[in-house]
């Protein structure tokens, strides 16, 4: 995978810094976060989601979980990955909103794919996949649509089965993907809640043959309560430094 050449980085770039006062993002090696998705975890190695995915999944979970900030519940992050994709707002929002979440997620994959991809034990992904959303819209997702013009697939597409829309089990047959023998893949989500999906997706990666899944976030959400608990809104967004470097 590359970033394209195109990508205007310096009007991204000035984008991310804008924005950068507003966010706060996992820092490496901070105790008292989950191990999977770094959420506050107080004493325990992994919050109570992933350790139960940990336990169900038998290591066909993703091979790293890279959120590259926190969306804590009602801040400005949180608000545009819900904005981003939501019809029906006043002209213009949805529009700022997507703008930003590009220039996040193609600057930290200029930044950081490297130390995401090794810390996945991959040399760079074959293939890349986005998480399909709870509810079914017509067109592509709007996260691929975002993104897909600055990014050289080829993607691996997954689809939801109908029966499981809606729920927020980890479920390996809650997504299906076409075949790729020995493939690695950087699989992207928007929003990391409970984890459920976006490791739903990684399960039907691998069992569709993927060797190593690396997975990417926007904003692992966390409410506001435990944010404010465990002081995550007192962590920086470090524009050279990510979850796992
Ligand atoms: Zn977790
Ligand atoms: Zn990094």
């Amino acid at each position: 995978m590359r970033v394209r050449g195109d990508a205007r980085w310096r009007e991204l770039d000035d984008l991310v810094r804008a924005a950068t006062s507003l966010i706060c993002a996992p820092q490496p090696g901070t105790p008292g976060r989950c191990g999977v998705c770094r959420a506050p975890a107080g004493r325990r190695s992994y919050c109570a989601q992933c350790e139960l995915h940990v336990e169900c999944a038998q290591g066909n979970l993703a091979d790293v979980v890279v959120p590259i900030a926190y969306a804590i519940k009602g801040d400005p992050h949180a608000r545009r990955l819900w904005q981003y994709k939501s019809a029906g707002l006043p002209r213009g929002i949805a529009e700022i909103a997507a703008s930003l979440m590009r220039a996040q997620l193609l600057v930290f994959l200029r930044d950081h794919r490297a130390c995401v991809f090794r810390a996945a034990g991959m040399i760079g992904p074959t293939h890349i996949a986005v998480v399909p959303t709870a509810r079914r819209r017509p067109g592509p997702h709007p996260l691929r649509a975002l993104v897909a013009p600055y990014l050289h697939g080829p993607w691996a597409e997954l689809t939801a089965s109908s029966r499981q829309e809606g729920t927020r089990e980890l479920d390996p047959g809650r997504f299906a993907a076409a075949p790729i023998p020995g493939a690695r893949v950087l699989l992207i989500d928007d929003t990391w809640t409970t984890g459920a999906s976006a490791q739903s997706a990684a399960m039907a990666l691998r069992r569709a043959g993927a060797l190593s899944v690396a997975t990417i976030v926007l904003g692992r959400h966390v409410g506001a309560a435990e944010a404010e608990s465990a002081g995550l809104a007192r962590l920086p967004f470090l524009p050279g430094s990510c979850a796992v470097h």
